[in-house]
């Protein structure tokens, strides 16, 4: 990796972190060494849909996976300390911030999480929304629904969606792109302004790193995050695509931005 100019010393215009506008020193969550996760094998398989479970129905499964991954870490700021306090709490987060360039919502973080929580929860909950059993993916009891093709199934001309014979509504797929969104956000929130207190703290860096992996890779594969969404977030899926987490051919290696993703990993001194 020569730079153009041949030259060392700094190279201001030409680094590849500069349209982050990144504050210095880096945030430890973006230093590679920090960046590793604990997962095993390919995450390829992991977010890829059996082929006899109904894309609805995988669907609302991620969605509840995926919910109750990023809640056992919002569990952790959210809960009282002995002195009745939380650590993140009006005081110590007083606006929904992530990152540097973002709008911050005029909210204390802890009680922006509490409302998405409620409303997410909500949502899940609400059976004519998320019909079928989300916390098990039923493996396709009736071969016919996923062997026939859609046309065979409802009358031409009727109004087709995702997971319509499944008892799905309309705008499920929409409403799935809320979640994601708002699950991003508050993931955004645990690493821009938690991640060394408590988690690095508490040794949990490399879990929250797991499941925050694999929800982009997820939310990225089932197009429930565009890619200037992934905005707060950007170097960091950048660093994850240059280290091998996420493999090439998948959406979020395509998202990345390789040579920032290489940047971090000199600065940190890693090599993939
Ligand atoms: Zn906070």
């Amino acid at each position: 990796m020569s730079e153009s100019n041949g030259s060392s010393g700094s190279n201001g215009g030409d680094d590849p972190l500069s349209v982050y506008h990144l504050p210095r020193p880096l945030p430890l969550w973006l230093n590679a060494s920090y960046a590793k996760h604990i997962v095993k094998g390919n995450f390829m398989t992991l977010s890829a849909r059996p082929k006899t479970v109904e894309p609805a129905e995988w669907l609302a499964h991620q969605v509840v996976e995926h919910y109750r991954n990023l809640w056992n870490f919002v569990r952790v700021i959210h809960e009282k300390e002995e002195d009745g306090r939380t650590i993140c709490n009006p005081g110590t987060c007083p606006r929904m911030s992530a990152g540097a360039k973002r709008e911050p919502v005029e909210l204390p973080a802890y009680e922006y999480i509490t409302l998405m929580q409620r409303w997410i929860s909500g949502k899940i909950d609400d059976t004519s929304i998320f019909p079928t059993d989300a916390n098990g993916v039923s493996y396709s009891h009736n071969p016919s629904v996923t062997n026939s093709p859609l046309s065979q199934l409802t009358n031409p001309g009727e109004k087709d969606w995702v997971g319509k014979r499944s008892g799905f509504p309309e705008n499920f797929i929409e409403v799935c792109q809320t979640i994601f969104r708002q699950m991003f956000r508050v993931y955004a929130h645990l690493y821009w302004a938690h991640f060394i207190e408590p988690f690095y703290h508490l040794n949990l860096e490399k879990q929250l790193n797991s499941c925050f992996s694999h929800f982009i890779l997820t939310a990225c594969a089932l197009d429930m995050l565009k890619p200037q969404e992934l905005e707060p977030m950007q170097p960091l899926i950048d660093l994850w695509a240059a280290n091998g987490t996420f493999p090439p051919g998948s959406k979020a290696y395509d998202y990345a931005n390789q040579r920032a993703g290489e940047r971090l990993m000199q600065l940190a001194n890693v090599t993939a």
